[in-house]
Parts: C-alpha cells; structure tokens; sequence
C-alpha cells in the first residue's frame, strides 16, 4: 500500500472525528427536540472509536478500510445511526472494491442504508441529505458544491414530518426541527469534501 492512501484513510478520519467533536453539543441539541438527545454523543463515540484504531486501518486498501470503519461503526454508535452509518461505509468499501465508478458505488450503498432503515426520500432522515450528495456526484458539482448542496439538503429536512426513527412517534410535531443524523451526515460530508480539496 503506498504512503498516499495512508494519509488520505488518517486525513478522513481525522476530519470526521474533528467536525463530529466541533458539533457534538449541535446534534444532541438536535436530537432533543425531536428525538431523546443522544445523537451528538452517539457520533462522537463511533468517531472516537474509529480514531482510536486508526493506526491500523492505515494500512489497508481503501475499499478494506472503509468496511471495518463501517464495521467499528456499528459497533462503537449505539442508537439507530450505528447500523446506519456503518452499513454506508461498509457497503462503499464492499461496492467499490468490484467497481470504479464512484457515483455507482455510492447510489447501491446509499440503497443498502434505505433498506436497512426502510426508509425513502422525504422521511426526514440522513437519506435526505446522502440522495442529493448522490445526485451532486452524478452531474460532477465539484467538491465546494457537493458540500453546498449536503448543507442545504440538512437544513430542508426543517420542513419535513418524521416517518421512520424515534422522530416519527411525534409526528406533526416533529416539522419545524432539522433532523439530527441529516445535519450529522452534512457536516460529515463537508468535512470530507474540504478535506479532499486540499
Ligand atoms: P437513536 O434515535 O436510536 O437515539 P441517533 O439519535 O444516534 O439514534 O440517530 C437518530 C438519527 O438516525 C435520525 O435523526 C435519523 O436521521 C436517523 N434514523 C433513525 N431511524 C432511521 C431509519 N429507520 N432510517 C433512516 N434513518 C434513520
Ligand atoms: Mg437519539
Ligand atoms: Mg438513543
């Protein structure tokens, strides 16, 4: 494995884990008008765990990488996000060892989160924000765009009634708070994309 893919796994988990740090009070706000507030420390956690094992996942092939990050994930998060998250990354680092096409990897992973979570688009979830990160993928936005794009895409989900997670028992009343794993996974994305254009 050369030097570069080692600094490109530690330089993505080093600015998951600071934007995921940054914002941890944010989302657990988040979650606790609409949730039981945990969202912030949940992602913290799973960040920290992936951090912590950073050293060896450095070392592996990217597509191997992302799938035990995934894996630490599931394990690490608690929560819905857990299997969520973990079953993104997991499925990116599965599809992209048997294909090049990045936007194609993307969209079967994005599909393997929506079945696990039997969610679709307009549920107010984390799939709110990684359909348009898609959709930006596919007509080539460019990185700043890409990041855009997720932010807007979280802040949308403000309008919309919960369908699946514990948001969904409030129901009308759930409208009129953005959703927690939506803006967790546009920060992410953010970072991720500020990080790749350096
Ligand atoms: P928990 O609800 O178990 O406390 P978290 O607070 O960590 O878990 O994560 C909540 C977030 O997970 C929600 O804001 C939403 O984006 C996402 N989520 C919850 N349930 C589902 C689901 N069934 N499908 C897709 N996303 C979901
Ligand atoms: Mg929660
Ligand atoms: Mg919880």
């Amino acid at each position: 494995v050369v030097p570069a893919n080692a600094a490109l796994i530690g330089g993505l988990i080093e600015a998951c884990r600071q934007t995921i740090a940054a914002n941890a009070d944010h989302l657990s706000e988040l979650d606790r008008a609409i949730g039981d507030g945990d969202h912030g420390t949940n992602m913290r956690r799973g960040s920290e765990a992936v951090y912590a094992e950073r050293d060896r996942l450095v070392h592996l092939p990217m597509p191997k990488a992302l799938e035990e990050i995934g894996l630490t994930l599931v394990m690490s998060i608690g929560g819905a996000a857990g299997p969520l998250y973990g079953t993104l990354l997991m499925e990116i680092g599965r599809q992209m060892a048997g294909d090049a096409d990045f936007a194609r990897v993307l969209e079967r992973a994005i599909d393997a989160v929506a079945r696990r979570g039997r969610a679709s688009a307009g549920d107010k979830t984390l799939l709110d924000v990684l359909y348009p990160v898609h959709a930006e993928v596919v007509r080539r936005a460019g990185l700043a765009g890409i990041a855009e794009e997720a932010e807007r895409a979280a802040s949308l989900t403000f309008a919309m009634k919960a369908m699946r997670g514990r948001a969904a028992f409030l129901g009308e009343r759930s409208i009129g708070h953005v959703d927690p794993g939506a803006k967790s996974c546009a920060l992410l994305t953010a970072a991720i994309c500020r990080f790749l254009e350096e």
